[in-house]
């Protein structure tokens, strides 16, 4: 439990240092057993400390800790309810933001869509912590490990929380693409189809590595 803490909290603070997340916007957490790790709420990731390991079961009780956990608990919870997910990182990654506010889904501008399990979707905007929002990200995370949150950001799951990690970069890495691309004027990028984005799919299954 105390090495799950230590590596979430790093997790936390690579939020910040990459410029994926602002101050204390964003939020990781960690699936152990049927315990869920999760950064507290206004506290800023530099001063958290091995002590302050917030958990609470996957009804959201808390279990461990004084900390508040994080406003946004309920969409954590609700991504370890309808998936096999033992991390979830949460940003305002400013890219990802960005496109959220423009389109419903993510054109097809990279093959790596295919690592995040296709195009990825915009989930409808609701009030943050809301369990309106919860619903509809799990909606817009069908058959996928991330997302866009419209007029918020991102959330991406995974098997731990450097897989969750690199998928939240990735996600962020192929808007900052989009927007480059499509600001360039009187042109607009080419985009991939879906079936060249499926195809990608399945060399991952059965490469591992993507080129
Ligand atoms: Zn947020």
């Amino acid at each position: 439990m105390a090495r799950a803490w230590d590596e979430l909290v790093a997790t936390a603070r690579r939020t910040v240092a990459d410029g994926l997340v602002v101050g204390t916007s964003g939020n990781v957490s960690v699936r152990v057993g049927d315990t869920v790790l999760v950064t507290p709420t206004g506290v800023p990731y530099d001063r958290l400390a091995p002590g302050d390991v917030v958990g609470v079961d996957l009804a959201g009780r808390q279990v461990l800790g004084s900390l508040r956990p994080t406003s946004e608990l309920p969409m954590h919870l609700a991504v370890y309810d309808a998936t096999d997910a033992r991390a979830v990182v949460h940003t305002h990654a400013v890219h990802a933001t960005a496109v959220s506010t423009l389109v419903r889904e993510l054109p097809l501008i990279h093959y790596m869509a295919a690592a995040l399990g296709g195009q990825v979707l915009v989930a409808p905007y609701a009030t943050y912590g809301t369990q309106e929002l919860a619903e509809n990200v799990l909606r817009a995370l069908e058959g996928r490990t991330g997302c866009l949150l419209q007029n918020h950001g991102t959330l991406t799951h995974g098997s731990s929380l450097s897989q969750a990690y690199d998928r939240t970069a990735q996600l962020e890495w192929m808007c900052r693409v989009w927007l480059a691309a499509s600001s360039v004027p009187g042109t607009a990028p080419t985009l991939l189809s879906r079936e060249q984005v499926a195809e990608v799919g399945e060399r991952l299954r059965g490469y591992g590595q993507p080129g």
